[in-house]
């Protein structure tokens, strides 16, 4: 195993986020911005990796699938991880009944399934939260691994379930489910920093560009010095990162991972199959 691990991971919302999250409801300026991302954006991202041989991970709603399917199928076809990010792009607290996220979870994996020929075991929550139910549905479902979780920074570790969080008595961790956890950060994301959202007075998204990818680079060089076989992960958007000139920003960090001695690039599913062989260690369990 190498000393440390990037995984470049990619939110393919495309239009579902501006539709099921922000509202945008049929505002044709606003869906546009989407469909920038499937036209323009995604394929800078796939030719940028193209170029470097580098693998990737793209979580991808049903809703986008059906929509673009070409597109979507590209991304496989290039040869990328495409993994489930429900089929609506909405927070799973808001679904009426288990049995409602259950059934578009099912139907986001037809969707995969159908362009990739494998039912997915990978899955980023679209609100990178949790219903009460999103945790067993993904067991039941056969989900080997979920990227949403913030409970580490690099190294992996299995979600709790069971868990419960009283108002007055201490919260309860729960116990170790099945699910691996890769865990993401608000600070290794694009969204929040470079998007403008007119809806959200906490999205301006106009924050210096350079100091962005600065602090992805600073928090990268941390891991390397302090961490054993740390994990970095990034997450990002085609409709954001894709934005000139954040794609050679990206380049540029990715040539300065590739300065640093033993530093591999992998798919989120790689390093989870890792973790489930014990191959590659997770967190230990603390109570
Ligand atoms: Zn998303």
């Amino acid at each position: 195993m190498a000393r440390a691990t990037v995984c470049l991971t990619y939110d393919f919302d495309a239009v579902s986020v501006w539709i099921h999250t922000f509202g945008a409801g049929d505002a044709p300026t606003q869906l546009s911005r989407g469909v920038y991302g499937a036209w323009v954006g995604a394929p800078r991202i796939l030719d940028l990796h193209d170029k470097h041989g580098i693998p990737a991970t793209w979580f991808v709603p049903g809703h986008t699938i059906e929509s673009f399917p070409e597109r979507v199928g590209e991304v496989h076809d290039r040869g990328y991880d495409v993994q489930c990010h429900g089929w609506r792009h909405v927070n799973p607290s808001t679904f009426d009944s288990k049995e409602d996220e259950k059934d578009e979870y099912e139907r986001a994996m037809t969707n995969i399934e159908d362009i990739t020929g494998d039912a997915p075991v990978g899955f980023r929550s679209p609100a990178w939260e949790f219903s009460e139910n999103t945790l067993s549905i993904l067991d039941e479902l056969g989900f080997e691994w979920d990227s949403s979780a913030m409970g580490n920074d690099f190294h992996p570790y299995y979600l709790r379930k069971n868990w419960s969080a009283p108002q007055k008595k201490p919260f309860q961790i729960g116990d170790k489910s099945d699910v691996i956890e890769i865990p993401i950060s608000w600070k290794r994301a694009d969204f929040p920093a470079l998007m403008f959202v007119w809806e959200q007075s906490i999205l301006w998204g106009f924050a210096d560009e350079r100091s962005v990818f600065d602090l992805w680079k600073a928090q990268f060089d941390w891991m390397y010095e302090n961490m054993e076989d740390g994990i970095f992960t990034l997450a990002m958007h085609p409709q954001v990162i894709g934005q000139p000139p954040r794609t050679t920003r990206l380049e540029e960090l990715i040539q300065h991972m590739r300065t640093k001695p033993d530093v591999e690039f992998a798919d989120v599913s790689t390093v989870a199959a890792e973790v489930r062989s014990g191959d590659r260690a997770a967190m230990p369990m603390i109570g």
